[in-house]
């Protein structure tokens, strides 16, 4: 696992969500003065294809420095910053429509297309953490929704057994988690919907909030 990706457990990320809760919103909107940065910012169009920018910089450093006046330029490496590349939506579909798009409202529902998991995902605004805690959902979110934290209720016990979270879709997430289920293979979902008298038909998922700074693992 590349150290690039922070994995929580469970717990971890209950806590780190009910911390982020917490947080007084008035402080948050308080002005904090930055620190000035004078690193030049190198500004790449990210791709999964790109090799390691940052260690070739490192590497070039020296090359750069035999000429004075680029040493007097960049002193110390410039940072390396990432733009998003334009995706599909971006190219097809002009400004004007995507922002209409951009206006659903805010919450977790099937994809509408009744993909395999579409039966199962909750149409809702809230989800409740492993402690019973209520929280609002950001953003429209569906099966199809990338990078996100997502959570798992059991009907019969009326309560969320799972938090976790994932770099895919929820979609390809729960295809592993429904074979697992299943497959009776040994983890703590499979287990509670094995036990007595579960089936998969108690298996409720809430595509929860979604990431777009950090990239979760797979
Ligand atoms: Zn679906
Ligand atoms: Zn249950």
């Amino acid at each position: 696992m590349s150290s690039r990706f922070q994995l929580f457990e469970n717990n971890e990320l209950e806590g780190q969500l009910t911390k982020t809760d917490k947080l007084d919103r008035r402080n948050l909107l308080k002005y904090k003065s930055k620190k000035k940065n004078d690193r030049v910012p190198l500004v790449i169009t990210y791709s999964d294809g790109l090799p390691n920018i940052h260690s070739i910089v490192k590497q070039r450093l020296t090359t750069l420095h035999k000429s004075e006046r680029m040493r007097e330029f960049f002193p110390i490496p410039p940072i390396i910053a990432f733009r998003r590349d334009k995706n599909i939506e971006d190219i097809l579909v002009h400004k004007k429509h995507n922002n209409m798009f951009y206006k659903s409202s805010n919450g977790s529902e099937p994809c509408g297309k009744k993909c395999a998991i579409c039966n199962y995902v909750m149409l809702t605004t809230s989800f409740f953490g492993t402690d019973g805690e209520e929280y609002k959902i950001k953003g429209n979110l569906n099966c199809k929704t990338q990078n996100l934290i997502y959570s798992l209720r059991c009907k019969k016990c009326d309560k969320t057994v799972y938090v976790g979270q994932t770099g895919r879709t929820l979609y390809d997430r729960m295809m592993v988690t429904i074979s697992n289920v299943r497959n009776k293979k040994c983890d703590l979902i499979t287990e509670h919907f094995n036990k007595n008298g579960h089936t998969l038909r108690d298996f409720q998922m809430v595509e929860s909030r979604r990431h777009s700074a950090v990239k979760f693992p797979d």
